[in-house]
Order: C-alpha cells, then structure tokens, then sequence
C-alpha cells in the first residue's frame, strides 16, 4: 500500500484536519471543506458521507441531458421555483399521502429543526447513540432524556424495553430513527409499527426520521417498507425524510416531512413557504417520474447488494468489530488498542480515506468509527486499506 506523505507531514496535516474537525462541531468537515482548507490532503474516498454514488451519477444524467444540454438551466436559475405546497402536491400523488400533510423542506435539517423548535414542548425521548441535531436543536424549555442503545445487545432497540422506558418517562415528545445513524441498527416494520400503536396515545408527537429507509429491507426482494402510511390514522406520528443520501444529491438541499394538516400549515404560514430552490424542485418533479424511479430503483438495489459484500468482507478482518446494520454504513470498534482519532486522521492523512470518527457521539463506550459503503472500487480500496492497518 502506497504512503502519501511522510511522518512530519502527517503530523503537520493531522494537526490541520483537527483544527478543522474542532471548527465544525459535532458535524464532519465536509469533503469540499477539506480540499479547500487543506490543499495538500489528498482524499481518495471519502467514506464519511453517506450516500449512494449511484445515484448521484443517475441524477447527473438527467440533470445535464434536460437542463444543461437544453439550456433549460437558466429557467431554474432566472424564475423563482414553486411554492411548498405545489411540491407537496406532486409528492403527495406519487406517495399516495394526504398533499396537506406533507412539509417540504430545504433538507431534513430544516423539518428537524421546525418540528423540534415548534412542536416538541417538554421531555423529548432521543436514544443514543443519534443523530445530535434532535438534542442540539429543543428548546431551552425542553429536555432530553436518552435512551441508551446497549453495545451488549448491539444497538439495536428492544421494542418491548423501549415500551416500557417510554410510559415510565411520560415524555411530551419520542424520536427514532430507523435505521439508527451511527449504528445502522433497523427496527422492523412490524416492531416499529407496534411501538407507533403503544405510544400515540400517551405522547404528543412521535417523530420518526426514514432518511435511511431506501437502503433497508426485510425480504430477498430488497423492497424498502417505511410506515409512511401509518399517518392516515395516527395524527400525532411526524415522518422526516432526507433526500441526501439515497439520491446522493446532499448539496440540493431536498427533504420533506409527513405530519397533521395543521401542523404543516402552522409552519408554512410561518416562514416556510418558499423554502425550496429551483434545483430541489428540479429533483422532486425527477422523483415523482416512473422513468427515473425505474432506474433509481435498479441502482438502489445494486448498490444494497455491493454493500452486504462490502460488509461481509469488513466482518472477515481482525481486531475490528462490525455491528449489524440495515443501513450503507457500518458502525466499527477499534480493538487494538488504538483510539478512533488515531485510526481516522491515519486513514484520511496516509491513506486518503474519509472515515467519522465517533469519538463525539453520546452513548458510545469505547473506540468507534463509521464507514459508509462507496462503489465496489472504492470499497476495495477501503477493504485492502483496512486489511494493512489491522492484521
Ligand atoms: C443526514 C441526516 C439528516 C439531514 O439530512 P439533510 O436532508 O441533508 O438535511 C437527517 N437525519 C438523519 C438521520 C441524517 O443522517
């Protein structure tokens, strides 16, 4: 395996990125950061980000044959795009979901952030470890009270344990995420659905985040199943989805969220009306076509299929942990003694391989990083990485 750089550039380079990492919170710089900031880091894969190259690929197709090659760029950059509510009506057909109870936002982290600022009001119950934006954006007048996924049963939430936690805590408000960033871990549909029947009538909102659904299955027929339609009868079940990731198109902005009417209207009478950009709509029109879905939906399932290999080889190499995930990404404790920052700033610095260090995330004990599945090239470059750093 080639070394990029030297031992003094590697500490030189090393000290850079963690100025950079201390900068951007509990966030990952992101790549373009990186490049920009520290020109001389060379980054080969980046296996922090979370999404399907695939279909970044896939949407690039599109986006150059019908708005550059056309010139129909320069509608959607001259007009203003459509209101909310006309996106939510082309999503709410194709979901077959109620268009009054569909929120479209400027990525999940704009409903994540609405729905926490303006409906979660007291306890809120978020189990760790998560995704720290529910916990960074409550109120001050709100708490959050952690539930902890247990390493021992390997992070995946005991439905019958978590029942039970909730109706002892009253909270006004729960949130899971399924499947779970950082850990991958997946509840089923049919776990997840009876949760959603226990709680409804005891919290006020059951805020459930499916940003990681399209990668999860239950059946060799690889179909995603989300309980997105579990809204027609249970008013007070929120749904926040992310387009990032499964589409790969993170710098569009592009999320939506599924809630009662008059939740949705509360927030787009106050602010949130024109929150989309022309290329968010751009995506959302794509998304709703039988054309691209039909190539989406092929590429979804090759690269499921690329990450259980990926996967699989991972649980081969010694002195690491792999944790279970339904997820592209996979949760890895470190058990030779080096720590997570160590292993990371190694990877990235001599090996040019973007890894989270998880060091930052509550809830975890010991030394953990994530590693997102890539391309199968990409993946065997990690693969033969890994295997040098750790056997
Ligand atoms: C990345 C992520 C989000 C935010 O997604 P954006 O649409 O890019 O804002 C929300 N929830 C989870 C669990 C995520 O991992």
């Amino acid at each position: 395996m080639e070394l990029i750089v030297n031992d003094n550039m590697l500490s030189e380079l090393g000290k850079k990125f963690m100025a950079l990492k201390s900068a951007s919170g509990t966030h990952s710089p992101s790549m373009l950061t990186i490049l920009e900031k520290i020109p001389d880091l060379k980054i080969k894969v980046d296996a922090c980000f979370l999404s399907n190259p695939y279909a970044t690929d896939l949407f690039l197709e599109y986006f150059n044959n019908e708005l550059l090659k056309s010139k129909k760029i320069s509608r959607v950059l001259e007009f203003y795009p459509s209101q909310n509510s006309v996106i939510a009506d082309l999503l709410g057909e194709h979901l077959g979901i109620n268009p009054k109870k569909i929120f479209v936002c400027n990525g999940a982290i704009e409903a994540i952030q609405a729905v926490m600022h303006q409906f979660v009001k007291g306890k809120v119950v978020i189990n760790i470890p998560t995704f720290s934006s529910y916990y960074e954006f409550i109120n001050k007048d709100s708490e959050a009270v952690f539930y902890t996924l247990e390493k021992e049963n390997t992070f995946i939430l005991d439905p019958e344990d978590y029942i039970s936690f909730v109706r002892k805590i009253k909270p006004n408000s729960i949130v899971i995420i399924n499947p779970n960033n950082p850990d991958g871990g997946y509840i089923k549909y049919q776990d997840l659905k009876r949760i959603v029947e226990e709680l409804h009538g005891i919290v006020e909102n059951i805020i459930v985040d499916e940003s990681f659904i399209h990668f999860a299955f239950e059946n060799s027929d690889l179909e995603l199943k989300s309980i997105i339609q579990l809204t027609d009868e249970v008013s007070n079940l929120i749904i926040i989805k992310s387009m990032s990731k499964d589409f790969g198109i993170a710098g569009i902005r592009a999320g939506y969220a599924v809630m009662d009417e008059e939740k949705v209207e509360q927030l787009t009478s106050n602010g949130y009306l024109w929150n989309l950009n022309g290329l968010a709509e751009y995506f959302f029109r794509l998304y709703t076509r039988p054309d691209f879905r039909n190539k989406y939906e092929e590429i979804r399932k090759k690269y499921i299929i690329e990450t259980l290999i990926f996967i699989s080889e991972l649980n081969k190499i010694r002195n690491i942990r792999v944790y279970p995930t339904k997820a592209n990404f996979v949760l890895i404790e470190i058990l030779d003694g080096r720590t997570a920052e160590e292993i990371t700033n190694t990877l990235l610095i001599k090996y040019g391989i973007y890894v989270r260090n998880c060091s930052d995330k509550k809830g975890l004990k010991g030394q953990f990083i994530r590693l997102a599945a890539r391309s199968a090239s990409e993946n065997d470059q990690v693969l033969l990485t890994f295997r040098d750093l750790f056997e």
